[in-house]
């Protein structure tokens, strides 16, 4: 099927048509929508209106996306951006594209949060925790760490289009003594926590296209950047300070059996929207 009207309402068959092996019929309609609003800025009616025409650019334009999307790459990608708890953020290949259980743990750290603190996400990737924090709570500090430079230059232009102030800095943690950092009253990380051997029930727009260094661990040590973590939050949390981490929903009681080890309470596992273990909060010892 060639589209050959330019009509918009003439290209949602030609989405349906092309994209029918990737995903189901909803997904396709929501994908169509989502793409009208971003480029057009129309709403689900709008792009309904027979009046709507494309010029032969926008038609080619949505023409190469339909060709990555056949190829599994997410729109978010496509789009160079997503939304996250009521941010714009910017995602490319080199960070992943914000979760709703990442959402859901910064609506909690949220609820905890009632003066002025300092903060730091390790792991930051595309930057969407500190900076959704930054800006419910502008008068907290906000520090952001990853391994990787190309993830914080995209965090950073994403602080920046959301007008938040945000500290990003690089730093290996499995390596870095992290000895010029300050200490902070909340450290939060979602590390990579997926087994490489759940590899092969994963989805290929995941798999094939967002980046690896960010989700998996090996399967021998998938608590490693946990242990890490909490050892270096030791030192760098202030007496009381609490700890929240993003967990695998397999190994919530490991989480709490390592935090308990070395010595934090009022360890807690905190369940998602979909009755996972999902959250480990944690408090340091006064
Ligand atoms: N929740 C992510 C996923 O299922 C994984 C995030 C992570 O490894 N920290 O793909």
């Amino acid at each position: 099927m060639f589209v050959q009207s330019n009509r918009l309402v003439d290209l949602l068959p030609y989405f349906h048509d092309k994209l029918s092996d990737n995903y189901d019929k909803r997904e396709i309609d929501n994908l169509f929508a989502w793409l009208c609003y971003d480029r057009f800025k129309l709403n689900r009616n709008e792009i309904k209106s027979e009046g709507v025409r494309l010029s032969e650019s926008e038609l080619l334009d949505f023409r190469s996306v339909v060709k990555r999307l056949q190829a599994n790459e997410p729109l978010q990608y496509v789009l160079g951006k997503t939304e996250f708890y009521n941010c714009e953020i910017l995602v490319n290949q080199h960070v992943l594209i914000p979760r709703p259980e990442t959402e859901e743990l910064v609506d909690i750290i949220l609820k905890s949060i009632d003066q002025r603190i300092r903060i730091l996400d390790i792991g930051t990737g595309s930057g969407c925790i500190p900076i959704a924090l930054k800006k419910a709570k502008q008068h907290c500090d906000l520090h952001g760490l990853d391994i990787s430079h190309p993830a914080l230059e995209l965090a950073q232009k994403s602080a920046l289009l959301n007008q938040v102030e945000v500290l990003f800095s690089q730093a290996d943690i499995l390596v870095d003594d992290l000895k010029d950092l300050p200490q902070f009253d909340l450290i939060i990380s979602n590390p990579p926590y997926v087994l490489e051997s759940d590899k092969s029930d994963m989805n290929k727009n995941v798999l094939d296209f967002e980046p690896h260094l960010a989700l998996f661990v090996p399967n021998d040590d998938p608590l490693l950047f946990y242990k890490r973590i909490a050892v270096i939050a030791l030192t760098k949390l202030t007496a009381n300070g609490m700890l929240f981490f993003e967990i695998h929903e397999r190994f919530g009681k490991e989480t709490i059996r390592i935090l308990s080890d070395l010595g934090y309470v009022s360890c807690e596992i905190i369940k998602d929207m979909q009755g996972k273990d999902r959250m480990v909060k944690a408090a340091r010892k006064s």
